[in-house]
């Protein structure tokens, strides 16, 4: 069975045969269409096909001759040669990227009518297209298709579904009517038509598809989890993560093998996350040498200089109406969108802030103040701290808290909550009331309405004895309330621990990707939608609400780190997985891929470096100390054992110990490859400097001839090394200076997209035959075995590695 269902389940509507889109023209005559890799998602395709009157072959690896039978399907098992005398008009590949060119490799060719049309339906294109170029004889025609839609019981989309396709190679008039006829099933079906070539397909789902994938697997190694405070761009991160989990790695591995683009993306990605990292340090670090260096500037409050005005008063003097007197403190961005639904319902409204708001007040209705004395002389009931976290407690010092009554309640509105929360306790006189609270929504968010969004308060200090204060907190409560907000009263501890996982993660992946600029594309998935939504409603907040999250929140620094964390451990999935495959396919061996990824260190990441049942298994079974004198007892005699056996072995003068031959490094002189854009051959040259080191590890010394070894790039020699014969002396190594040329041109597919990723990786082999001088002449022979990655765009050799 295929291990990668060609479309995309994260992103794809339903094509529900059941609920079939109005024909406009009459079908065509039918097709007989086989489908190679038959299983779950081509038995949905097949509905399809069979409802508009189409014949059905079908074959798989796997036996799906009873699901075929109940389709009415023919289906053949292990057989190619059966179902290609069948003559089908066209040959529907539905098989997974790896097993696509097996099948192009086996398929009998001279069976099929010329002019038959293959089409593909993988989720990369370019890749698909050259497979298809390179293996079909040049008379068959050629369609590839992305179908971006699935079986009706994954997700929906309220868009229509899209199919996009790209006639790489149609010919003919017949080729022409099979092609039209087979793009008419899904244009019959409802299907969005989208045409466009393999390569633009590719650069767009590089953004999209990939992208998506990687935030959600990312944010799936984070084990997130939905809180009671969620935001609704937090839920829209959950259910992406719950999308992904859906798709296999493998999926997931093969959009990035086979996808020219993704690298760049995910190096991308890579960079905008730390690019955020050091905004966030940056001005951490501004704000630890200011507290260093300069001290607290303004230790004085005014709060401090005078009582409140009614200190003597018992009668607190605020009404008890449901309409409140509110004092804003802070009119940017947030505070004028709170004022607004106010004003609405009949509250007044009174506002400050340090920038002139006046015109956009008396906009909404609300009288502004540019001196803060002048507000609070008007007796507000309520006064709503709104400003910046960053700025709240030089706010709150700087408050002329003696023009107010006493008893007058304290609202912040702050992102998080026990900083305000201490400020307050530490800073407010002590018969204020304080009611901390969190909006869990913006001025983006909750533009159409607040209904169903969260409403977080904390009634931190209310006095209780005195029902007309308690009612009045309920009155500003009832604004949130009567909107529809869900209202969640929890302590502001508890709301930091929550809001930590939910909105500053949120917040950050919608920073990271504002800074790809990403743009909305012709085949947009719903995953990737969301993400633009996403980079849409935190792009609106300022770069302080986001770093006051940071800084304020005790838990926001090990969320930022176990996110740079999970992306790291993606992309080191990614490329352990990469170098295995590249290393099995060099050296055909499965345990050198091994022992060479060690060396690299990439096996750590991708197997793991111990198992967990082994560290378990310690814990719960420590050794006992009897069970340890006796194994050192043991150990020391084996050792003395051996220590005898090395003494007495002469062998150590007459047998000679493998010699080593490695590269330590190798410079690039005079790089020359054309672009393949132009229309001659694809080509490169170049010369390479290697330096190369032989140890001998024996007692006597290894002398050996002039030798040579093969450069080779995909299985062609391309260079040649000549060593010249040397003398290594007993027990040390000689350092050799080797140039050589390397040049390879063809006309080959796969030598122009190596040059287009800007990579050539070449294998080094050379034997130096001699002979190691001891008591006994012993023959001798290093291998010199290496593997290099020329990179063609910053002309460097990247990596290097020797057996
Ligand atoms: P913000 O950048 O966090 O705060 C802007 C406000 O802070 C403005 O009123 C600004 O006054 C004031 N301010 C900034 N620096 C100041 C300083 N040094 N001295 C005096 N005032 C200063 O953006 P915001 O979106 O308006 O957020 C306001 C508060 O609401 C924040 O605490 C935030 O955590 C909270 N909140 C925001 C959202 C949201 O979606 N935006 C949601 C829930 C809660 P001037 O304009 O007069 O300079």
């Amino acid at each position: 069975m295929s291990t990668l269902h060609p479309p995309n389940p994260t992103t794809i509507p339903p094509l529900s045969p059941s609920d079939p889109h109005p024909v406009n023209s009459t079908p065509p005559p039918p097709l007989r269409i086989a489908i190679i890799g038959f299983d779950n998602y081509d038995h949905f395709l097949a509905k399809t096909l069979l409802s508009q009157g189409h014949t059905l072959l079908a074959h798989s690896l796997s036996d799906h001759s009873s699901s075929a039978s109940l389709l009415n399907v023919s289906f053949f098992t292990t057989d190619l040669h059966e179902l290609c005398q069948r003559h089908p008009d066209i040959i529907l590949l539905s098989t997974s990227i790896q097993t696509t060119e097996n099948i192009l490799k086996t398929l009998p060719f001279h069976l099929l009518h010329p002019n038959t049309l293959f089409v593909d339906v993988l989720p990369v294109k370019v890749f698909a297209k050259t497979l298809l170029l390179q293996y079909l004889p040049q008379h068959f025609n050629i369609l590839c298709t992305h179908p971006m839609f699935g079986p009706p019981q994954q997700s929906v989309d309220s868009r229509g579904p899209r199919f996009v396709y790209d006639k790489v190679r149609i010919i003919g008039g017949d080729g022409v009517s099979r092609c039209e006829s087979f793009l008419g099933v899904f244009e019959r079906e409802g299907c969005e038509m989208v045409e466009m070539s393999c390569a633009d397909h590719d650069r767009y789902a590089a953004g999209s598809q990939f992208l998506t994938h990687t935030v959600g697997r990312v944010l799936e190694m984070m084990n997130l989890e939905t809180t009671p405070i969620n935001t609704r761009g937090y839920e829209a991160l959950l259910g992406l993560v719950e999308n992904t989990r859906g798709d296999s790695f493998d999926l997931y591995y093969e959009l990035f093998v086979y996808n020219n683009n993704s690298l760049e993306m995910l190096e991308k990605l890579g960079c905008a996350f730390e690019s955020l990292r050091k905004e966030l340090f940056g001005s951490l670090h501004g704000v630890v040498s200011k507290n260093l260096f300069e001290g607290e500037t303004h230790k004085e409050t005014r709060n401090g200089m005078i009582r409140s005005k009614d200190d003597a008063d018992f009668n607190y003097g605020y009404n008890t109406a449901r309409w409140l007197k509110i004092g804003i403190v802070g009119f940017g961005n947030f505070g004028q969108f709170l004022a607004k639904t106010m004003v609405k319902q009949g509250h007044t409204v009174l506002a400050y802030s340090r920038t002139d708001y006046t015109d956009a007040a008396s906009k909404l209705g609300v009288v502004f103040y540019s001196d803060v004395d002048d507000l609070f002389e008007e007796d507000p009931e309520v006064i709503l701290l709104c400003t910046s976290i960053l700025s709240t407690e030089k706010v709150l010092k700087s408050l002329p808290f003696q023009r107010l009554k006493r008893g007058t309640l304290f609202v912040d509105v702050l992102s998080v909550k026990e900083f305000p929360r201490n400020a307050f306790l530490r800073v407010l006189p002590q018969d204020f009331d304080i009611l901390c609270t969190h909006p869990m929504f913006g001025p983006e968010s909750g533009k159409n309405g607040w209904n169903g969004l969260s409403f977080v308060f904390d009634k931190v200090r209310i006095g209780m004895d005195d029902r007309r204060r308690t009612s009045r907190c309920d009155s500003f409560l009832d604004i949130f309330a009567s909107e529809g907000c869900s209202m969640v009263e929890m302590s502001c501890a508890e709301h930091d621990r929550y809001a930590a996982g939910s909105q500053f993660i949120t917040h950050t992946v919608g920073r990271v990707l504002e800074k790809l600029s990403l743009e909305s594309t012709p085949i947009d998935t719903k995953g990737y939608e969301t993400l633009l939504k996403l980079v849409e409603s935190t792009a609106g907040d300022s770069f302080d609400l986001y770093y006051g999250l940071f800084l304020y929140n005790p838990n926001a620094m090990e969320q930022f780190e176990r996110f740079g964390s999970a992306l790291e451990s993606l992309k080191k999935q990614l490329f352990g997985r990469l170098h295995c495959l590249l290393h099995k396919q060099l050296f055909g061996n499965d345990e050198e891929s091994r022992i060479m990824l060690e060396t690299t260190g990439y096996a750590k990441a991708t197997y793991g470096e111990k198992s967990k049942d082994f560290d378990k298994a310690h814990a719960i079974y420590p050794p006992k100390q009897s069970d340890i004198t006796g194994k050192v007892i043991i150990y020391t005699l084996v050792g003395l054992c051996i220590l005898l056996c090395l003494f007495i072995s002469i062998g150590f003068y007459v047998i000679a110990k493998p010699l080593k031959a490695s590269l330590t490094s190798v410079a690039l002189r005079n790089l020359k490859y054309n672009d393949t854009s132009s229309s001659s051959w694809p080509y490169f040259n170049a010369t390479l400097a290697m330096k190369i080191r032989i140890d001998n590890p024996n007692f006597g010394f290894f002398e050996f001839p002039t030798s040579k070894g093969d450069i080779m790039y995909n299985g062609r020699v391309v260079g040649e090394i000549k060593v010249s014969g040397q003398r290594v002396d007993s027990y040390s190594a000689i350092r050799l200076e080797v140039r050589t040329e390397v040049s390879y041109r063809g006309n080959h597919v796969w030598l122009k997209n190596d040059i287009k990723r800007g990579l050539i990786i070449l294998k080094i082999e050379a034997k130096l035959r001699g002979e190691v001088h001891l008591l006994a002449l012993n023959k001798g022979s290093v291998n010199l075995k290496c593997l290099m990655h020329l990179n063609l765009i910053d002309e460097v050799i990247q990596r290097l590695w020797c057996k």
